[in-house]
């Protein structure tokens, strides 16, 4: 049996000091990626960070370079859409409390997830989020990824999701877990299946539920790859420097000493190293019999070494299928 290709990407800037450029995060990595897909035939579907997108238009107004940020944006996803390529709706709420100083984003992400702000907040920030992303690419968007996989508790979100025509979702992976207190999430619950219903938490299979679920694929990472991460990082190497000009948010002490004493459950994903793993992972979702290969990733994330993994990859996969959330429509 034929599976299917999912390459499901967090179009974003950086959310620590530096947040980082539009060109060097978003347009220029795109771009790349692109020269590599397209070969293949291969389709993306961008998750497009639609809060920095709102900001934007609403700060362009004030700053010139700004309101150029806005149309290269704008410009890029429409071009995106054109050619097959599918917009959808990714939250990261804490553009609520970011400023532009007239030089640089001043960010500030005490409150990080959705669930932080009061359920009137919560919905209206869906709706003009959303809103900014159907002004640039039209009716076609239904599917969700939560910022930093924080989509716990659910039941505080779901009505707003769907009182604005989102019904499917892709932040889950099979045994994903993070105990920072800011920014948790357990998916260790979520079923090893390619797609399923649910209501109250996207982790837990609800075959009457008005939501449906398609996870990010996973794999186990050992300690080992994670300490090599860290000395390639350290060495650095232009073979290995992200296109990515921003600075990363960090997490609580905890994340970083499991990652490096036991192995842990990983997105599989395109950005930086993580791409060594995409062989490597995809025999595993094949042994299992997958059916959805859904690979994530960020632009600002990838590096040379990693478009070069992708393409490798992709030149060996032609009975994958490429697929966007479009083509799951029936699901609904
Ligand atoms: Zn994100």
């Amino acid at each position: 049996m034929s599976a299917k290709l999912l390459i499901s990407l967090d179009y974003e800037l950086f959310f620590g000091r530096n947040a980082g450029t539009v060109d060097k995060c978003m347009i220029e990595p795109v771009e790349a990626l692109l020269g590599v897909v397209e070969r293949y035939g291969v389709r993306l579907v961008l998750f497009v960070d639609a809060g920095f997108v709102f900001k934007l238009k609403e700060e362009g107004a004030k700053h010139a370079s700004l309101g150029r940020d806005y149309d290269k944006i704008r410009t890029q996803l429409q071009h995106l859409k054109e050619r097959g390529h599918d917009i959808q709706l990714h939250i990261h709420p804490h553009w609520e409390d970011c400023f532009f100083d007239g030089e640089q984003w001043v960010i500030d992400t005490g409150r990080y997830k959705l669930q932080d702000f009061s359920s009137n907040d919560i919905e209206n920030i869906v709706s003009k989020y959303k809103r900014a992303l159907t002004d640039i690419v039209g009716d076609s968007v239904f599917a969700y990824r939560a910022g930093g996989w924080c989509i716990q508790p659910f039941s505080a979100i779901s009505g707003a999701l769907e009182n604005n025509g989102i019904w499917l979702d892709s932040t889950v992976y099979h045994q994903g877990i993070s105990d920072d207190p800011q920014r948790w999430f357990d998916f260790s619950q979520a079923p090893a299946e390619a797609w399923w219903r649910f209501a109250h938490d996207p982790a837990e299979v609800c075959s009457d539920g008005g939501f449906v679920e398609i996870p990010i694929s996973a794999c186990k990472i050992s300690p080992l790859f994670f300490w090599r991460m860290l000395v390639i990082k350290k060495m650095g190497g232009s073979d290995h420097r992200a296109f990515g000009d921003g600075a990363s948010m960090t997490y609580g002490y905890k994340y970083y000493i499991d990652r490096l004493t036991r192995p842990t459950s990983s997105v599989v994903s395109v950005d930086g190293l993580k791409s060594a793993f995409l062989g490597k992972a995809y025999r595993q979702f094949r042994a299992a019999g997958g059916e959805i290969f859904n690979v994530m990733g960020h632009p600002k994330a990838l590096t040379p070494y990693a478009l070069r993994q992708l393409d490798t990859f992709l030149s060996n996969r032609s009975e994958l299928e490429s697929v966007t959330f479009q083509d799951f429509k029936h699901l609904q």
